[in-house]
């Protein structure tokens, strides 16, 4: 019987959840082992480095990378499985755009380091002993990882060929990129396997979304009552939908909650936050300075709202000066 074609999932800079996505295939994990030989896969299974080593250039069929870039090792390792591998897949928004990780572009490293080992409130650590590079302790030498002054997203370090989005992407969208990538059928390079639509398109929601929005405030959905018959946006709530790619069954608009922009842009969309941006801003109703100045003064944390997932992989990209 021939060897069952061999795929790698790896994890770099993110939360853990697009693990989860895999562990949420359920019974279809089962479809999967079937038809592949999962090789490496360090959260589930213990491998280690020196087991990609061992195969030859290009014999693992698909890598599936989450996760940005911002340590030493996480560089080595994706160099390593872009080697060993036919097929690399940006695996969630972290991997595709810098995701949630990428906001620290906003800071400087030392700034973050001196926030977590000394200044924060819950921090206890009189002598601010912070992590070192290399550590002498019984005779034995330890090292870790080299800390980045930036946060990269993968198609920063290597050549990748396709992207599933999502923070995290849904097991169907894993199930089916599994499957095309068995039919032998591939997309063309740098396709995103996922609905190239709006979000909007799918959103329950969509008729009652005005073509004409006219923002007076906007609001914190922790701090105000969202109307569950009527698009969200049109309520003042900031919901990226318009500028997000649908795939997701609009989970979060679905719950009541608005669309944080979590499957980045269409294809036609070079900058998700640019995109969304610019709609709200021509669509205040107010036209003095001071006017839209208070109205915008809603959103206190725009980074934080328009970038949320892709600041990384954004045209502004950092904060930060490597
Ligand atoms: S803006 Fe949000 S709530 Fe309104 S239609 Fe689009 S996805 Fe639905
Ligand atoms: S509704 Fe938006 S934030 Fe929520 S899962 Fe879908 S794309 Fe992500």
């Amino acid at each position: 019987m021939p060897d069952k074609p061999k795929l790698a999932f790896y994890w770099c800079a993110a939360c853990g959840g697009c693990e989860e996505s895999v562990v949420d295939l359920a019974e279809d994990i089962l479809f999967v082992v079937d038809n592949v030989d999962i090789i490496f896969w360090p959260v589930g299974l213990d491998f280690k480095r020196k087991d990609v080593e061992k195969y030859a250039d290009g014999e693992i069929v698909v890598s599936l990378i989450n996760g940005a870039i911002r340590s030493s090792e996480q560089q080595e390792m994706v160099k390593l499985l872009r080697r060993k591998s036919k097929v690399v897949i940006a695996y969630g928004a972290c991997a595709q755009y810098g995701g949630i990780p990428g906001l620290a572009n906003e800071f400087e490293k030392e700034e973050i380091l001196k926030w977590v080992y000394e200044d924060s409130p819950s921090t206890h650590n009189e002598e601010n002993v912070r992590p070192q590079l290399n550590y002498k302790v019984n005779g034995s030498e330890v090292y870790l990882p080299e800390l980045w002054n930036v946060v990269r997203p993968l198609d920063k370090v290597i050549d990748v060929d396709y992207y599933i989005p999502g923070c995290p992407p849904s097991s169907k969208l894993l199930k089916e990129a599994v499957l095309v990538l068995l039919s032998g059928k591939l997309p063309p390079k740098g396709t995103v396997l996922a609905p190239d639509v709006a979000l909007c398109d799918e959103c329950s929601r969509k008729d009652t979304k005005p073509t004409d929005l006219a923002f007076k405030e906007f609001l914190r959905p922790n701090l105000s009552i969202i109307d569950p018959e009527k698009c969200i946006l049109s309520q003042g709530f900031i919901c990226m939908g318009p500028a997000t790619r649908s795939g997701c069954g609009a989970l979060c608009v679905e719950g009541n909650m608005p669309c944080t922009g979590c499957y980045g842009a269409t294809s036609r969309v070079k900058d998700q936050g640019a995109k969304i941006l610019s709609s709200i801003a021509s669509n205040i109703e107010g036209k003095s300075e001071k006017e839209i100045d208070s109205t915008l003064n809603g959103i206190p944390d725009p980074v934080g709202t328009f970038y949320r997932y892709s600041l990384a992989g954004s045209i502004l990209r950092k904060k930060v000066s490597i």
